[in-house]
């Protein structure tokens, strides 16, 4: 069993199993991302992780010990696992500092203090520790959220949609502080996003979820490069989903569905001009640049591909495509 485990964790709403049989652990400072759309129950799920739901099936385990059921605590919770919801709840007169003093308040003064400008460090909040809160940026309220979850000690954190209201910015600096978080204290960490980038890059570990089902659980290469079936594939970045016999002298190097069609991410793709031995003809059919690469849709028989490339090809040019080893 590992340090934080989830075992057959399973719920039922209006007669309706909302989350079925989930089963996954986490190791002292992992942090293991859950994908899944809207309404695929990770709020639930997360909410079970932390001992504030009661499931109707299997149990949540921490260091051996089982989670008390939420229904037989006054005060539901765990004292080692923090959630921080989607709404962070901060106090929005009071600034980042006294926010994240107020989970201490019943400490004293002296570690009190050490402790909160710990924290600022760790989140990255020095520069707006004065600030009330009601003035700061997503990002800063996400971490001033975080910082006050971890005031005191706790072995796992759970972060619903720590994204959602973020720009790109802010969701690099989150990233590195989730991270430095898990790296410097050890905390098992696990954050539920609907965004496949986030988890992806966040991840050590990440779980696909769909209608309450976990479909897949890998690191994020391996989810990305060999997705359990076409939904992951698709929830997890652009794809394109062909007959098997598409690129048939490449069959080894293509992702293969249990539906019998193969995955192929668009940057897998390699787009000459001239004809080369083993390459699919196609026709340029639409081209889009989006800062790093062009996206160039194509035509190839009856099936649309989309592959990245670096520079600009004329619309109905004729072109061949093969796949990068
Ligand atoms: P997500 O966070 O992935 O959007 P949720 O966990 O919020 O998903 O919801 C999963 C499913 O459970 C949804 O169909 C939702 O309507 C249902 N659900 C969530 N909370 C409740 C509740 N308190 N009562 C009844 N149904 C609920
Ligand atoms: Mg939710």
């Amino acid at each position: 069993m590992s340090f934080f485990q989830l075992n057959s964790v399973s719920k039922i709403y209006h007669h309706q199993w909302v989350i079925k049989n989930i089963n996954f652990g986490l190791s002292e400072g992992e942090i293991f991302g859950l994908l899944g759309e809207s309404g695929s129950g990770k709020s639930t799920l997360l909410r079970i992780a932390a001992g504030l739901l009661d499931a109707d099936k299997g149990n949540v385990w921490l260091e051996g010990q089982k989670l008390r059921p939420a229904s037989d605590q006054l005060i539901p919770g765990h004292p080692d696992i923090k959630i921080v919801h989607q709404d962070y709840n901060l106090s929005a007169p009071l600034t980042v500092r006294e926010n994240i003093n107020y989970a201490l308040r019943y400490y004293e003064k002296a570690y009190r203090d050490e402790r909160v400008n710990e924290l600022l460090q760790l989140c990255q909040l020095e520069a707006v520790a004065e600030h009330p809160a009601k003035l700061l940026s997503g990002g800063e309220k996400q971490r001033t959220a975080i910082a006050r979850a971890l005031a005191e000690e706790a072995k796992v954190l759970l972060l619903d949609e720590p994204f959602a209201h973020l720009d790109l910015p802010n969701r690099h600096r989150l990233t590195e502080t989730i991270r430095e978080l898990a790296e410097q204290t050890g905390i098992a960490c696990i954050f539920v996003t609907h965004d496949a980038n986030d988890a992806l890059s966040l991840s050590t570990r990440m779980g696909i979820l769909k209608e309450g089902q976990l479909i897949q659980i890998g690191t994020p290469e391996v989810i990305y490069t060999s997705p359990a079936d076409a939904y992951v594939a698709e929830l997890t970045g652009e794809v394109n989903l062909l007959e098997a016999d598409f690129f048939k002298n490449y069959t080894n190097s293509c992702s293969k569905l249990p539906d019998g069609r193969i995955a192929v991410r668009p940057e897998k793709c390699l787009l000459s001009l001239s004809p080369t031995i083993y390459g699919v003809e196609a026709i340029v059919k639409r081209v889009v640049f989006e800062g790093s690469h062009y996206k160039i849709y194509l035509q190839a028989a009856s099936q649309l591909l989309k592959v990245y490339h670096h520079e600009v090809v004329p619309l109905g040019k004729s072109v061949f495509v093969d796949l990068k080893p």
